[in-house]
């Protein structure tokens, strides 16, 4: 009997241990899924099968010295190289829902910036706006013009305007207030998600949200259409109304479900 005990205790313990770990893999590789750390992650695989068979077979002593030399270092290298993956992942763990209880009152700065993307759209113009959420977009905002101005409909139409000098990059968001503009976002780095007739344009705004929780919203200067990028996911011709209502719903309702997943946006 305690030897039956014993033995199920020893297999449950595994099978916890390994059901945890699948977990964890299964969270990276979906963390990783698209993004430029699975090129990094394949040049590392290839790099230690290497150094296995020049050091356990064919024992190789300057390779497998210059190798395991190389490990050591490469921790460093991987956290900076996937700094902005690691500080992303780091974010959503520590922004559960559960930990989100404030109300805030209705942000009516969203009225004003769909406004202005309807008003964009029917002037054949193009825009690119990025709404902060958890992630510090602090570097990107350094790249461009600091602004620091309330948000109005007139604000964005101007400085979407051909003739601004402002009218180049994107303008971003943070807490209500337009705090930069003519700023330049990362190219996306799975440029297969864009369609032929997604530009530049659309690759930044993509590409920011493959790396942070932004929600990046894109006027076409080609089709007039606006288009949203959330997680690294860009949806193609949405309504500037149901966009409203999403942008409400993510910086406004207490909680984190998004509405965007109702539209296929996550
Ligand atoms: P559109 O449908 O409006 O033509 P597009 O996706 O086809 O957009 P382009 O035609 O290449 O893209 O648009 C170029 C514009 O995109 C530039 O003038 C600039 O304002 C913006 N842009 C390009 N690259 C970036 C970047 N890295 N960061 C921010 N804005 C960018
Ligand atoms: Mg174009």
């Amino acid at each position: 009997m305690n030897f039956v005990n014993i033995l199920w205790s020893q297999y449950l313990v595994n099978i916890i241990d390994i059901l945890i770990v699948t977990y964890i893999i299964y969270r990276i590789i979906l963390l990783l899924k698209g993004t430029r750390a699975v090129q990094i992650l394949i040049g590392i695989l290839i790099l230690l099968v290497i150094t296995f068979f020049a050091h356990d077979i064919f024992h190789f002593r300057t390779l497998s010295w210059m190798l395991e030399n190389f490990w050591l270092a490469a921790v460093v290298i991987i956290a900076v190289v996937f700094q902005p993956e690691i500080r992303y992942a780091l974010v959503q763990l520590g922004s559960q829902h559960w930990t989100k209880i404030i109300s805030m009152p209705e942000p009516s700065y969203i009225n004003e910036v769909i406004e202005a993307i309807k008003e964009i759209s029917e002037r054949k113009g193009g825009a690119l706006i990025v709404f902060e959420k958890d992630v510090g977009l602090k570097e990107y905002i350094e790249t461009g013009t600091t602004v620091n101005a309330a948000i109005s409909r007139d604000l964005i139409v101007s400085l979407f305007n051909k003739e601004s000098p402002l009218h180049d990059g994107a303008v971003i968001i943070r807490d209500g207030m337009l705090v930069a503009a003519g700023c330049v976002l990362p190219l996306s780095s799975s440029e297969s998600k864009l369609s032929k007739t997604f530009g530049t344009r659309h690759s930044a705004g993509l590409g920011l949200s493959e790396i942070t929780d932004a929600i990046v919203i894109i006027v076409s200067e080609e089709t007039a259409k606006v288009s949203a990028a959330v997680n690294g996911k860009i949806t193609g011709n949405v309504d500037p109304d149901q966009l409203r209502l999403n942008l409400m719903d993510s910086f406004w309702k207490t909680s984190r479900k998004s509405v965007f997943s109702r539209i296929g946006l996550k």
